[in-house]
C-alpha cells in the first residue's frame, strides 16, 4: 500500500524546528533585541560598502568556490585556502557535516546544553542524537568519551558553548580528541572564538592542522556582525573539505556575502573595537547581575546565562515578561532544558544599563515594569 500523500523520510517529523530569538516589543516601546548574540557595533562600514557595491551586479552568479574569500580567510588566519569551505552561515556547515557523515542509525554526540542545531542536523540526517551530561554548565570530556559507541560518527562541541558561555581549555579539547576513535569526526564549533580572552583557549586551528579527524566551524554572524547575510566557513582535513564540496549547493554563498566577508576581515580596527566593548561590558554586566542575587554562569562569549528562582513571581518566565514590557528581549532557553534561565546578549552600553536596572526592579518586587 502506498501512502495517501508524500511523506518525509523517517526522523524528519521528529525534529522540533529551531526557534530563533524573539524580536518584538510591546507597541510604542523601544525594542532592544538581546536574544540572538548579535553585535551592538553592527557590521564594519567597509563590509556595508562592499555589500552595496555588489547591488549593481546582481545578475551574475557568485564564484561557486568563493576563492577570493577563502584566500582572505587563509591570509587572515594563516590557513591553506584549499582546506577551507564556505557556507550560508556556519549552520549550513554543521548540517553539511551531519549529512556527509551520519546515515540512518548512526549516532551524533554532543553535550547536554550544546547548541540545538546539532540535534536538528543529526536527526535530519537520519541519525540518533546522543547527549552527554555536563558539569557546572560545562562540557564534560569524560562523559563525552564514555558516550561514544561503535555507531558514533560525529562529536559536536561548541567552544565556547551557546547558551552557557562556558568553554573547554585546549588541554581538555586535546584530551577529548585523544579519547575518540580515529573514525569519529570531532567538530569544533568556534562561533565565538574572537571574543575569548583566555590564554588556555584554542579555537581548533592547531588541532585541525595536526589531525585527520577534526574540523573547525566559524561564522561571520557574531563578532563580524553579518548575521543577516548568512556566512560561515570550515577548516578541515582535505578529505573532509572534499566531502563537503561534493554535497553543498554549487552557489551556496551569495556574492554580497563573499564581498562583505572579505571587507569585514580587512577591518581589524572594527574587530578590536568589538572585542574591547565586550570585554568591558561582559564583566560589568555579569558583576552587576550577580550582585542582585542572581546566578550568572561565567562566560567567555558575548552573552550571559542568568538563572532565576523557582519562587512564584520570580521565575525566568516572570522575568522574561517583566523585561519584555520594557522592550528588553532576552532569550528563553527552555528548549535546552534550562527553563530556570534566560540568556542575555551583551548590548550597547545603554542597553546593558537598562537590563541591570530592570532586573534590579524585578528582584526588588516591582509589580509593573
Ligand atoms: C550563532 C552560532 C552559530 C552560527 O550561526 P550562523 O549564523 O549560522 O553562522 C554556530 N554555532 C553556535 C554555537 C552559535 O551560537
Amino acid at each position: 500500500m502506498s501512502a495517501a500523500r508524500p511523506t518525509p523520510r523517517k526522523g524528519v517529523l521528529d525534529i522540533e524546528a529551531y526557534v530563533p530569538g524573539k524580536s518584538a516589543a510591546p507597541p510604542g516601546v523601544k525594542l532592544h533585541k538581546l536574544s540572538s548574540n548579535e553585535t551592538p557595533l553592527g557590521a564594519s562600514p567597509r563590509a556595508i560598502e562592499a555589500y552595496r557595491a555588489v547591488a549593481a551586479k546582481l545578475e551574475f552568479y557568485p564564484d561557486g568556490s568563493a576563492t577570493k574569500l577563502r584566500e582572505a580567510i587563509g591570509a587572515r588566519y594563516g590557513l591553506d585556502p584549499a582546506r577551507l569551505v564556505c557556507g550560508a552561515g556556519s549552520d549550513e556547515i554543521l548540517n553539511l557535516l551531519a549529512h556527509a557523515y551520519i546515515g540512518p542509525g548512526d549516532e551524533g554526540l554532543y553535550s547536554e546544553y550544546g547548541f540545538l542545531v546539532y540535534k536538528i542536523a543529526i536527526t535530519a540526517a537520519g541519525g540518533v542524537p546522543v547527549v552527554a551530561k555536563e558539569r557546572n554548565n560545562t562540557a564534560d570530556v569524560d562523559a563525552l568519551i564514555a558516550a561514544v559507541t561503535p555507531r558514533t560518527k560525529i562529536v559536536f562541541l561548541a567552544n565556547p558553548n551557546n547558551p552557557t558561555g562556558t568553554y573547554l581549555p585546549f588541554d581538555e579539547v586535546k584530551r577529548l580528541h585523544r579519547g575518540l576513535p580515529a573514525n569519529v569526526l570531532l567538530v569544533l564549533d568556534a562561533a565565538y572564538a574572537e571574543y575569548v580572552r583566555r590564554n588556555d583557549y584554542e579555537s581548533g586551528i592547531e588541532l585541525v592542522a595536526t589531525s585527520d579527524n577534526v574540523v573547525m566551524a566559524r561564522t561571520f554572524s557574531k563578532i563580524y556582525g553579518l548575521a543577516g547575510l548568512r556566512l560561515g566557513w570550515a577548516y578541515g582535513p582535505a578529505h573532509v573539505i572534499d566531502a563537503l564540496n561534493r554535497i553543498r549547493g554549487p552557489f551556496n554563498v551569495s556574492a554580497p556575502a563573499i564581498e562583505a566577508g572579505i571587507a569585514a576581515l580587512a577591518d581589524t580596527e572594527h574587530l578590536e573595537a568589538a572585542v574591547a566593548h565586550n570585554d568591558r561590558w561582559l564583566a560589568w554586566t555579569a558583576k552587576e547581575i550577580a550582585a542582585l542575587g542572581l546566578k550568572v554562569t561565567p562566560s567567555v562569549g558575548n552573552f550571559l546565562l542568568i538563572e532565576f528562582s523557582t519562587d512564584k513571581g520570580r521565575t525566568a518566565q516572570d522575568a522574561d515578561a517583566f523585561l519584555t514590557q520594557r522592550g528588553l528581549i532576552l532569550r528563553a532557553v527552555g528548549a535546552y532544558g534550562l527553563g530556570k534561565c534566560l540568556r542575555l546578549t551583551i548590548g550597547a552600553a545603554e542597553q546593558n544599563e537598562l537590563v541591570v536596572a530592570a532586573l534590579r526592579d524585578f528582584m526588588s518586587g516591582a509589580r509593573r515594569a
